[in-house]
């Protein structure tokens, strides 16, 4: 089992080390054939402009439409997120940089979160230049919110958040995205 970190810009590095910390086997993707190497994708938060265009520059951008599509699973964080709705993989919408500025950002502690399915009663949230979800459509499972707004939503193979969970020093959202989505 090899999670894939797409490494063409963001916080790349900071997936990675939790990956290790977790002892599963993780992956720098920037090619098909890293891609095809790999059973899941995480899409880190960066700048999903950048992303978006860079994705479609090394014609990764209809790779990860049809390995999602045909079942892969994949989670997107923050710019990651954005990247996934604007791929139409995900029936959410968005506004980014609903949060503020860089100097706005800020780390919180979630409490209200489907405690069922994630296993906790409560989670860290880092919030950076974050987007908000305003819509979300069906067949999408809102899975935390903050301050009356959707911020870990799932769908079937696709998981998202619109804060960094690997700016914190929690495992859960890692885990929950291991056992419950790559291997349930
Ligand atoms: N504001 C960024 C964007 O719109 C996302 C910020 C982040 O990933 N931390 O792409």
């Amino acid at each position: 089992m090899t999670i894939g970190v797409l490494a063409i810009q963001g916080s790349v590095i900071e997936h990675l080390r939790m990956l290790d910390l977790l002892s599963v086997e993780k992956k720098e993707v920037r090619t098909k054939k890293d891609f095809d190497e790999c059973n899941a994708l995480i899409i880190p938060g960066g700048e999903s402009t950048t992303m978006l265009s860079l994705l479609a520059e090394y014609k990764l951008d209809k790779l990860i439409i049809e390995k999602v599509k045909s079942g892969m699973p994949i989670y997107g964080t923050c710019a990651g997120m954005i990247v996934l709705a604007n791929l139409g993989l995900i029936g959410i919408e968005i506004k980014r940089n609903a949060y503020g500025s860089q100097l706005d950002s800020f780390e919180t502690v979630l409490t209200n979160i489907k405690k069922d399915q994630l296993g906790v009663d409560q989670l860290k949230a880092v919030f950076i230049r974050a987007p908000q979800v305003t819509v979300v459509g069906t067949g999408v499972d809102t899975l935390a919110q903050y301050n009356g707004h959707p911020v870990l939503l799932k769908q079937k193979n696709i998981l998202v958040s619109s804060f960094h969970p690997e700016l914190t020093d929690e495992m859960y959202i890692y885990k929950f995205f291991l056992d419950k989505i790559v291997s349930p």
